[in-house]
């Protein structure tokens, strides 16, 4: 690679690059914070259309968009406009197909997950009214041995008493 390509490719776009394709989408788009996309785009010829703020650099998250960089209302949810330019062409029907199976599989393993954590609670909670109810079984058993060996001890006692009484 030559050294101009890699100063092209770390130099910042051209204002005319900065809308990219500019298909602009009339519904909100999911995405996830990414610090090599981000912050306000004073450049962009477009403004959200309720606020009129300038957009904010977003990049999809979820399904076939899945890393696809747009610009978005800059105001977070449930301010949020749905609008979105995107800035990255649309991928190709394979690989978006690909990212809508990928997010599938992700999905239900969360929900999984999330399942899996409820139950470990729930069994927490079941484990520590257990063991308190173990801890207060040992107590009753450890009285009624003292009471037992308390009684077995009269008993003796008398025992060898009336023994003793029954020698003279
Ligand atoms: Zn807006």
């Amino acid at each position: 690679m030559s050294t101009s390509a890699i100063s092209s490719e770390n130099s910042p776009p051209a204002a005319e690059q900065v809308d990219g394709v500019g298909i602009v989408q009339h519904s909100s788009e999911f995405y996830l914070a990414d610090s090599t996309y981000c912050g306000l785009e004073p450049r962009s010829k477009h403004r959200c259309p309720r606020h009129q703020l300038i957009p904010a650099c977003r990049v999809a998250w979820g399904g076939a968009s899945t890393e696809r960089r747009f610009l978005g209302c800059p105001l977070d949810l449930p301010d949020e406009c749905e609008w979105a330019v995107w800035v990255d062409p649309p991928p190709p029907e394979r690989v978006g197909l690909a990212f809508e199976e990928l997010h599938e599989v992700i999905e239900h393993s969360w929900i999984r997950s999330h399942h899996l954590e409820k139950r470990s609670i729930d069994l927490a909670k079941k484990n520590r009214a257990l063991n308190k109810e173990l801890k207060k079984m040992k107590e009753i058993m450890c009285i009624g041995t003292m009471l037992f060996a308390s009684i077995f001890i009269c008993f003796l006692a008398i025992s060898m008493a009336v023994c003793a009484q029954n020698a003279h």
